[in-house]
């Protein structure tokens, strides 16, 4: 073969007319055709006209041929529409394949010249027009679904299932309004869309319906052309393709859609999921499409078709941001007589109004507007206006909202068996197992009960009865629950308002272990041990003696703090030294959320007398445990019954083992050490740019922001992390405010995280920051 450089030389017009002679017998004038690929309009002496399409490098035969037969699928089902026919070469075959006097390799096919304007060149579309779209689309996608080709399981590009892959490209829209616009675009699809595909009908669909592929003449939709993209897809993608391009340039875009998706369910009804997913999918495309230009932008900015979309996606896109997602997807809906959306109970404010009657007063409620969440799922809950939000901040359901093997288990036990432990049943003993395998051994010994809370009542009377004192331990800041014994062993709550100022008798408060405010900051790897040995002073100076310290292996409401390295050791040592036991809190941190390790006290090398567990123990259901030693057993087991009416029951059992099935099948310790780690890495990228950010500190999926008006003073920017909270919440992420400075921004999502959803909290965090600073 000659080099390839020379007849890359000649330009594509050439080649086709080459091509054309050798092939086809045909000679003519050829001038390229306006659009992605490589298309020629071919008019020969006589008049007639073709289109000649040079294949691309990697069509490979079986994929020309699923062009053809969805092309012929479609003229055999709708007559009254044109499609491209394939002419046959010289010798009777589809497709050419021509070697040039160069020496390349060309292969191409040759179409009948479809008439007929394109749709945008007939603007603006009548309704008429956009019902005859729906009508023929739902015709099509009938026909289309009759036809099986193993080459159309496949994926590209333009893909709307894989619209994900153009995520980042985001990062290259210069203007932050009109990237927040894309980033909502993106978000929303992921959320609202991407997690339903799986279960909606899927067919072959053209998968490329744009306002260039359909022709038409004033009402009428006359042809589709281009079936260089059709694949196996959920079905409802055409017409969310074809909807976003349809929709462009019209002045009321919703409406215009409503009457093809109700002339499309005339034809081939649409499911109520269906429908749901729509706007979203719409808003996916338009967003792809913008994505793509914008990178191409990069590339060449002055080429003649790449851009003829992306201005006008915009304006699309930024009329569509400020509707809610449910009342977008009514109004397309409307015509179909389905409602995709149903509303059921009150509207958010007068369910405000009727909680503040019925409820007691000292719950608080977040945001300075509330939100009425009606369902969650994954990492994501969505509020009764079809607003997607990512939760970074629930780290009870674990494994994702409604995880449906946690939800089945629990279904499952509820209708055969639901008893206490003075019976005797197989799930109970099994989950204990499994939840001390996962402990050091000589935490052996299990007790069940329904809460944080009651969880760490029961180890303060395991190690009162084990040592028979009734001191104890706790540090500034930590919170261990709402009981009355609680409040008075939690500063964050005693300390705060409406709290007592002081802590309870017999309570004695260590220091919190901050490397980044407190006493012993900057003395690196000695900071550990100073604050250790402050654990031994405070006990020193106690005047009942100690039972233990009751302390989180990572400190959460403390804001969340990373002790430094040897403090654990060092602390229990003293603790031990006094007699006391040590008890870690692994409420908030346990399960694999740290990802190096399963628990949390595993990070510092030690083993605790007493482990207590709650919040993520059962994804949402109110379950939690407290496991300790078999001596520390026996010393409680001293006459008295113990019983939790519903601890350990066994569908409380049968939930706690799906969600450790969930962890381990579904990598979720692995995968928060990798989210995790791109998360404050990607947050810490910030920190040049913004000194806002005093510290980005965690482990796993267990992250703090500080922020701080001034590096070297550390006052603490309080109002600015309030503030921005408010504004992520505008954005779709729910973030919320801890640390005794009301100051850190805490993240502790549900562990199935997405790299793309950190991506977008990062980027957000970046242009967020900046306009805090801008105000
Ligand atoms: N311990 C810690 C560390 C906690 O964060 C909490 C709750 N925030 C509790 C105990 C109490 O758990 P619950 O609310 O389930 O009673």
């Amino acid at each position: 073969m000659s080099s390839p450089d020379a007849a890359s030389l000649l330009p594509e017009a050439a080649l086709a007319s080459q091509l054309l002679a050798s092939e086809y017998g045909l000679e003519g004038e050829v001038s390229p055709l306006s659009g992605h690929n490589s298309n020629f309009l071919i008019t020969v002496a006589d008049g007639r006209r073709f289109v000649l399409k040079l294949a691309g490098e990697n069509a490979t035969r079986d994929v020309l041929d699923l062009e053809r037969q969805a092309s012929e699928t479609c003229r055999s089902a709708e007559k009254r529409l044109e499609f491209p026919q394939t002419i046959e070469t010289s010798r009777g075959e589809n497709e050419a394949c021509f070697r040039t006097r160069e020496g390349q390799v060309l292969r191409g096919r040759l179409f009948n010249f479809m008439p007929g304007a394109s749709w945008w060149q007939q603007m603006p579309p009548s309704m008429g027009r956009f019902r005859d779209l729906g009508r023929c689309l739902g015709k099509l996608g009938l026909a289309l679904s009759t036809l099986e080709h193993p080459a159309a399981r496949r994926t590209h590009r333009w893909d709307l299932t894989a619209a994900a892959q153009h995520r980042s490209k985001v990062a290259f829209v210069k203007d932050p309004w009109r990237r927040r616009i894309l980033e909502w675009a993106f978000h929303l699809y992921s959320a609202c869309a991407l997690p339903r595909l799986a279960g909606l009908p899927r067919a072959l669909i053209h998968g490329d319906v744009n306002d260039e592929n359909l022709l038409v003449a004033n009402e009428r939709i006359l042809g589709l052309l281009d079936f260089g993209d059709c694949l196996h897809n959920p079905r409802v993608c055409e017409l969310a393709i074809a909807l976003a391009y349809a929709m462009l340039d019209v002045t009321d875009p919703l409406r215009c859609g409503a009457e093809t998706v109700a002339a499309y369910h005339e034809e081939l009804p649409l499911s109520k999921d269906e429908l749901s997913v729509l706007f979203p999918l719409i808003c996916g495309r338009l967003a792809v499409s913008i994505a793509v230009s914008t990178e191409r932008r990069r590339i060449d900015p002055d080429h003649p078709n790449w851009f003829v979309t992306e201005e006008r996606a915009w304006h699309l896109l930024e009329r569509f941001f400020p509707f809610d997602p449910a009342a977008a997807a009514r109004i397309l809906a409307c015509g179909a007589g389905v409602d995709p959306h149903p509303q059921s109970g009150l509207p958010a404010e007068q369910l405000l109004e009727k909680r503040s009657r019925l409820i007691g007063r000292s719950l608080s409620i977040a945001y300075r507007e509330p939100i009425k969440m009606v369902r969650g799922s994954g990492q994501y809950l969505y509020d009764d206006r079809g607003r997607p939000f990512l939760d970074l901040v629930n780290n009870v359901c674990h494994v994702g909202h409604c995880h449906p093997r946690v939800v089945e288990a629990g279904q499952r036990q509820m209708e055969r068996l639901n008893t206490n432990t003075r019976y005797l049943y197989d799930n109970l003993t099994e989950y204990a197992e499994r939840l001390c395998a996962t402990l050091p051994e000589t935490l052996d010994t299990c007790y069940f009960v329904n809460s944080g809370s009651e969880a760490n009542e029961l180890a303060r009377r395991l190690a009162m009865a084990h040592t028979g004192r009734s001191g104890f331990l706790v540090v500034d800041g930590a919170y261990h629950g709402h009981t009355a014994a609680l409040i008075s062993m939690s500063p964050y709550k005693y300390m705060g308002a409406g709290g007592e100022g002081r802590p309870g008798p017999g309570v004695y408060v260590v220091p919190l272990a901050d490397g980044y405010r407190g006493e012993h900051k900057g003395q690196g790897r000695s900071a550990g041990k100073a604050y250790g040995d402050d654990v031994g002073r405070v006990i020193e100076k106690a005047d009942v003696a100690i039972a233990g310290i009751l302390i989180e292996s990572l400190l959460s409401c403390g804001g969340q703090v990373i002790p430094p390295k040897g403090y654990l050791e060092t602390a229990f040592g003293h603790v031990r030294e006094a007699g006391g036991l040590c008890i870690a809190d692994e409420v908030q941190v346990g399960f694999g959320r740290v990802g190096t390790h399963f628990w949390a006290f595993e990070m510092q090398d030690v083993v605790p007398d007493i482990v207590v567990m709650g919040k993520p123990i059962g994804n949402g259901h109110p379950m939690s445990a407290v496991i300790t030693t078999s001596e520390i057993a026996q010393s409680f087991a001293n006459g008295m019954e113990f019983f939790a009416t519903f601890g350990g029951n066994p569908v409380s059992c049968a939930i706690g083992l799906a969600v450790l099935d969930v962890i381990r099948d579904e990598g979720l310790q692995e995968h928060a050490l990798q989210v995790g780690t791109r998360l404050r890495d990607g947050l810490r990228e910030l920190m040049p740019r913004h000194d806002l950010i005093g510290e980005v500190r965690g482990a796993g999926l267990f992250i703090g922001v500080e922020l701080v008006r001034d590096r070297s003073t550390l006052e603490p920017a309080s109002q600015e992390a309030a503030e921005l909270v408010e504004r992520m919440k505008a954005r779709g992420m729910l973030l919320s405010t801890d640390g005794p400075l009301a100051n850190v921004i805490k993240m502790k999502p549900p562990m199935v995280l997405s790299a793309d959803d950190v991506d977008m909290v990062v980027r957000s965090f970046d242009d967020e920051i900046s306009s805090l600073g801008a105000r």
